[in-house]
């Protein structure tokens, strides 16, 4: 199964084809497809919101099935934020390292068993005729005091997920990772509806 994936995000790109890879689907980019997609503005509220909009966007552009997700970070002292602002949180939008500074800023008189915070990460998949299926996955933790680690992207240096072994994200392999991350359990359950509409259609 190959399905069009709206993100220009080569790293979350790669995450997506490695978690979808056993399943059997493959995610081609736009330019791979030989297709041109206007960029889509993240003006939803929610995630699902974001997903629905991107995965949208990509299948009306393109006329191929599309999946795109939208996730974030979610950190209870604040709030739920940053959220679907994740990304731009500090003004410039992918600024990993400056978001990462305002966090621990706001953070900085906040005690360990207050930093609790989650990834959420929702995945959209629009197909031609109409149909669309979407899929939450979430990966509870909390936030350090300082950066470690160098894999991965985004808030991985400061996010110590509860169902590892007190590393950070960044500090996990690529499989140590998937096997937790809330884009895996997205996506897992995603691909679970693609098949079951694969089967109710045959
Ligand atoms: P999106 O591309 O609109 O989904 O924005 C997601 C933003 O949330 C990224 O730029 C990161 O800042 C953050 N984020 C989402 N997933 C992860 C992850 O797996 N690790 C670290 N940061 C993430």
């Amino acid at each position: 199964m190959k399905f069009l994936l709206a993100t220009h995000n080569m790293k979350k790109r790669a995450e997506l084809q490695r978690i979808l890879d056993p399943i059997g689907v493959t995610v081609l980019t736009a330019e791979e497809a030989g297709k041109t997609l206007t960029d889509v503005e993240e003006t939803g509220v929610t995630f699902e919101e974001n997903a629905i909009l991107k995965a949208e966007g990509g299948c009306l552009e393109s006329g191929l099935p599309c999946i795109a997700d939208d996730s974030g970070l979610e950190v209870d002292f604040l709030d739920g934020a940053p959220g679907v602002y994740s990304a731009r949180y500090a003004g410039e939008h992918g600024n990993d390292d400056k978001n990462i500074d305002k966090l621990l800023l706001n953070l900085k008189d906040v005690p360990e068993e207050g930093r609790t915070a989650r990834f959420v990460c929702v995945a959209c998949c629009m197909f031609p005729d109409g149909e669309k299926l979407t899929a939450r996955g979430t990966c509870e933790g909390r936030i350090a005091f300082e950066k470690t680690g160098d894999k991965g992207f985004g808030y991985d240096p400061v996010f110590i997920p509860d169902d590892a072994d007190g590393r950070s994200m960044a500090s996990l392999s690529d499989s140590e990772k998937d096997a937790i991350s809330h884009r895996r359990r997205a996506l897992c359950l995603l691909a679970q509806k693609i098949e079951n509409r694969k089967m109710n259609k045959e």
